[in-house]
């Protein structure tokens, strides 16, 4: 799970990590009321949506070129004048108004976010800082190691991707004891890498710990700070934060939980996690229904080997009960571009006979229109084909992963 960079900010803040002060707001006209309450001078208008490369990327209404704005957010083509930038300065409480209306209600188009860009619904009004350093700093589950890893580099504020495949010798890490957090030794080598140096040192080794902490305690898969900057006066501080959660461990952290913003999640995805449905939305235009992940992940492989195009990833779970298959049906026909589904079910603790039952009492329920290809395993797999091929509906029956692999492919085609 994922949150915008203000709720982010909120949260490391509470966890002993320093960052501006800011408030988030909806209108033009309340970005003025911020600018004025955040006491004037330098400010920050930033626009929140859950991906990165705001400063880059442009803020475009619905007639726009996406393409062009997509290769102008990439830094293929130049950046014409008037174009509203996701991160904007300004200086005026007339600015901010203006940079906040630049931004809201429009959609913001940058590397991360491909061409469909996503809708700005807040903006984050932030005091603004003069930037003396511009640090790297990121906590990740490193699968090698098995454990955290800090992550620091003098090379903040660019993408952290090309520091790590150009000079990866500038990315300090430092293992992380679950148990223990950072310790002492090693937030002094960090703050050593990154040369921090007199006020600085302390400030820095006191948030390197904090963030830590807030990772492990809050059970973040990754945290980012980018840029960690250092102020003239020497304050170390979080100009961005992005982080993200484990979806597994939520229900023990109902305060992040309720910071989910629905607005940026994949309207699908949303809807089959309500249901117990674990489901990802992918390019092609054959959907896919299948208990287990493994097996899930096999038939996809088996789609594109035969040809074809996967729509999605669907894990119905153990169980396939009637209500869930519905439902599942229920997504995969909305979906736009759907030409074929293909069901493949391993009947191990669910009886065959007992999902064919609920596959065509799903089938009466929706209008199918559309081929469907099914593909049974398992205990009393005969009964269950038996019920299939007897119930006199549009279900094409298949032996085996391959057979249905190319059925459904050639379906898809047919259809096409
Ligand atoms: P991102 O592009 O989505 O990662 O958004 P950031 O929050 O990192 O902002 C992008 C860039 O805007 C930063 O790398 C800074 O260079 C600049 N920026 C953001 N806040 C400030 C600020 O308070 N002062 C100055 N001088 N620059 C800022
Ligand atoms: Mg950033």
């Amino acid at each position: 799970m994922k949150v915008h960079e203000y709720q982010a900010k909120d949260l490391l803040q509470a966890a002993g990590v320093a960052v501006p002060a800011g408030i988030v707001v909806t209108t033009p006209d309340e970005a003025a009321a911020a600018y004025d309450k955040l006491g004037g001078g330098l400010i920050v208008v930033k626009a929140q949506v859950h991906a990165g490369g705001r400063g880059k990327g442009i803020a475009i209404g619905p007639d726009a070129d996406r393409d062009e704005a997509l290769e102008i957010a990439s830094g293929m083509k130049p950046r014409l004048d008037g174009m509203a930038k996701g991160v904007q300065l300004v200086r005026t409480k007339d600015e901010a108004k203006s940079a906040a209306a630049s931004l809201l209600g429009k959609t913001l188009v940058t590397y991360q976010t491909g061409r469909e860009g996503q809708m700005i619904r807040k903006v984050l009004v932030t005091v603004g800082h003069d930037i003396s350093r511009e640090l790297y700093l990121a906590v990740a589950v490193d699968r090698e190691t098995q454990c955290p890893v800090l992550m620091a580099s003098t090379e903040g504020g660019v993408e952290i991707e090309t520091v790590a495949s150009e000079s990866p010798e500038k990315i300090h890490k430092e293992p992380i004891d679950i148990g223990l957090g950072l310790a002492d030794f090693q937030a002094r080598k960090i703050s050593k890498a990154l040369g921090l140096k007199g006020e600085s040192v302390k400030k820095g080794e006191a948030l390197f710990k904090a963030f830590v902490k807030f990772f492990i305690d809050s059970d973040a898969s990754l945290a980012e700070i980018n840029p960690l900057i250092v102020t003239d006066n020497g304050d170390v501080l979080a100009l961005d934060a992005k982080l993200n959660f484990d979806d597994n461990a939520m229900f023990r952290h109902k305060a992040i939980a309720d910071l989910l913003d629905e607005n940026e999640e994949d309207p699908n995805e949303l809807r089959a996690g309500k249901s117990g449905l674990s489901y990802v939305s992918l390019d092609g235009d054959i959907a896919c229904l299948v208990n287990g992940a493994g097996l899930a992940m096999s038939t996809m492989d088996l789609i594109k080997y035969h040809g074809g195009e996967p729509a999605n990833f669907l894990d119905v779970g153990g169980g396939a009960q009637k209500d869930q298959v519905l439902e599942a049906f229920r997504i995969l026909l909305g979906t736009k571009n759907v030409k074929a589904v293909l069901v493949n079910i391993f009947g191990g603790i669910m009886k065959c006979d007992i999902i064919a039952s609920a596959l065509l009492a799903a089938y009466d329920e929706i209008d199918f229109n559309i081929p469907l290809v099914v593909r049974l395993e398992g205990t009393n797999v005969e009964l269950g084909k038996k019920l299939l091929s007897e119930s006199g509906r549009k279900i094409i029956t298949a032996d085996g992963l391959t057979d249905a692999a190319k059925k459904v492919v050639a379906a898809a085609k047919g259809a096409a």
